[in-house]
């Protein structure tokens, strides 16, 4: 297993739908241990394979002091929203009230390649959909109502790391203070 260096906004792995996992094999299982220890270490409350640069459709979570993963996930949400603050992993610092479905039911298969159904409200519906709006390219920014999207654009544009992405490829990246002031990020 390997803590693995966290995509920061700019990388365009972000912005990269990803690819439905085939093979349930012993590389998969890796990921999910890698995706799993880079998560715990930086720490965080989630984190999705194109966070390391891994464009496969697998996610995992730390919430309420449960570990979860999910591979190849599909959502079913409930009307019912919740607002509440919500960070990202690769955007050090920044947390933004976040509006999101209150309940969800996903379904998908965990490592071995058995089916999974994961039933989960408020903070763990809220990783779950932060998790699987990156296996699409989308980032909590893009969730933010206009006004604060602008707030935000503004605070990446003066924080320390922005740029530091760009262009970087498999370039290791520097982590500029993952631990948030707040709560985890995701
Ligand atoms: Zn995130």
């Amino acid at each position: 297993m390997s803590i693995m260096p966290i995509r920061l906004f700019g990388d365009p792995v972000l912005l990269t739908p990803a690819s439905e996992a085939k093979d349930f094999d012993k590389e998969l299982r890796n990921l999910v241990r890698d995706l799993t220890e880079t998560m715990l270490d930086a720490p965080g409350a989630g984190l999705a394979a194109p966070q390391i640069g891994v464009a496969l459709r697998v996610f995992v979570w730390d919430v309420d002091e449960e570990l979860g993963h999910l591979i190849n996930p599909s959502l079913d949400l409930s009307d019912e929203i919740q607002d509440g603050e919500e960070g990202c992993l690769s955007f050090p610092e920044l947390r933004y009230e976040t509006r999101r479905a209150l309940r969800v039911v996903a379904k998908g298969w965990n490592m071995y390649g058995d089916p999974v159904s994961i039933e989960g409200s408020e903070l763990l519906a809220r990783a779950i959909q932060h998790e699987t709006d990156h296996l699409d390219g989308i980032l909590f920014i893009d969730r933010l109502a206009p006004e604060n999207r602008k707030l935000a654009m503004k605070e990446i544009r003066e924080s320390d790391w922005f740029g530091m992405a760009q262009g970087s490829g498999s370039d290791p990246q520097v982590r500029v203070s993952p631990h948030s002031l707040y709560g985890k990020s995701l």
